[in-house]
């Protein structure tokens, strides 16, 4: 993965709006990866939910966005209970995923589910995710 970092990418109004949103110190994290360790759905995530906290820090806008990590967290809190530094990660990864609904930008689009998913899922999941991936 390639970053380009400078002051104002580390600064940009993305790094302060997930701030905003989450109410979350994000320059808290020292990568101790107690997150990560102990989080349920790390299997199904292509990073870490360390490495997500880390590229908010280095304002990695559209690093984040390649990947599904943010999508796949389950906003158990596990992490937040875990972090030593008390950072909210579950927080954070729902003001990521704000910032890029907030695009008008679908993550799932609603009109290409099979059929057969739709009549096998409750409807209070498929709710539940339209509400989480859908602008
Ligand atoms: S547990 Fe807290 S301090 Fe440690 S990596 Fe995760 S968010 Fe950062
Ligand atoms: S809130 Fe998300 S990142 Fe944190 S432990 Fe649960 S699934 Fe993992």
């Amino acid at each position: 993965m390639k970053l380009t970092i400078s002051r104002s990418i580390v600064q940009s109004d993305f790094v302060k709006k997930v701030q905003e949103i989450s109410g979350q110190n994000i320059l808290a994290c020292y990568q101790c990866g107690k997150c990560s360790a102990g989080c349920p759905s790390v299997e199904e995530m292509d990073i870490l939910p360390s490495q997500i906290i880390r590229l908010v820090q280095l304002g990695q806008e559209e690093q984040l966005e390649a990947f599904k990590t943010m999508w796949v967290c389950a906003s158990c809190n596990t992490c937040a209970v875990r972090c030593p530094r008390g950072v909210d990660l579950a927080k954070i990864m729902e003001a990521v995923r704000l910032l890029v609904l907030r695009r008008n930008e679908n993550h799932i689009e609603p009109s290409k589910l099979p059929q057969e998913l739709i009549e096998e899922m409750p409807p209070i999941a498929l709710i539940s995710n339209f509400r989480k991936f859908t602008a």
